[in-house]
């Protein structure tokens, strides 16, 4: 299975980064090992002094697919959840700087975190959900998905042009403003709808 995730998918996010707001959705993937295993801490790793963390509404696809129009994507997609996509910011924009790929800031071991999954029925509307992240109990992100600059479905058309979905591929659909460092000792909570995704600690 892979990790598709879309970068600068939120326009205040777009801001606080000093991008450039994209004409495109911005796409790159993490491997499998980059998955947290659960209920395991997640460890700062060496090559890095400022690891961010990135709260992202999380699709799962229910179905292979290829070439999805997004008026059929809704039928790839039956549950929807929550996670962070960790980012070594200052490897990232080494990397950015002399225009190479982003994987060594991205998709190393741990820097995917993968919470509980909902049934998308349980939401009125896929496009209007609020998520959040609380570290340390203070809120540092919040927003809802009615904010993303391409809609899930239109990302499912996207991304499925360039990539063959597979069953268990999940779709990290980028992050809203508020991102920053990690420390150790840090706990890392994720909130959909106020219900509580996942609990992570810092070390
Ligand atoms: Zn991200």
């Amino acid at each position: 299975m892979k990790l598709i995730c879309i970068g600068r998918n939120y326009t205040d996010h777009i801001k606080e980064l000093e991008n450039e707001k994209p004409t495109d959705p911005v796409v790159f993937l993490k491997p499998d090992t980059s998955i947290l295993l659960k209920k395991q801490p997640f460890f700062i790793p060496d090559f890095s002094d400022d690891v961010h963390y990135e709260v992202e509404v999380l699709v799962k696809i229910n179905k292979v697919g290829k070439h999805i129009d997004k008026k059929f994507a809704h039928k790839y997609y039956d549950e929807i959840g929550l996670g962070i996509d960790f980012t070594a910011r200052d490897l990232q924009a080494q990397l950015k700087a002399k225009g190479l790929p982003w994987e060594k800031a991205k998709a190393f071991d741990g820097a995917a975190v993968i919470g509980k999954w909902v049934p998308k029925s349980e939401f009125q509307n896929i496009n209007s959900i609020n998520f959040s992240l609380k570290k340390n109990e203070e809120v540092v992100q919040s927003a809802n998905t009615e904010l993303m600059l391409w809609k899930i479905d239109e990302l499912i058309e996207y991304v499925s042009k360039y990539f063959t979905l597979k069953i268990g591929d999940i779709i990290f659909t980028g992050t809203p403003a508020g991102v920053g460092k990690v420390f150790g000792e840090d706990q890392l909570k994720g909130y959909l709808e106020g219900i509580e995704m996942f609990s992570i600690k810092i070390k």
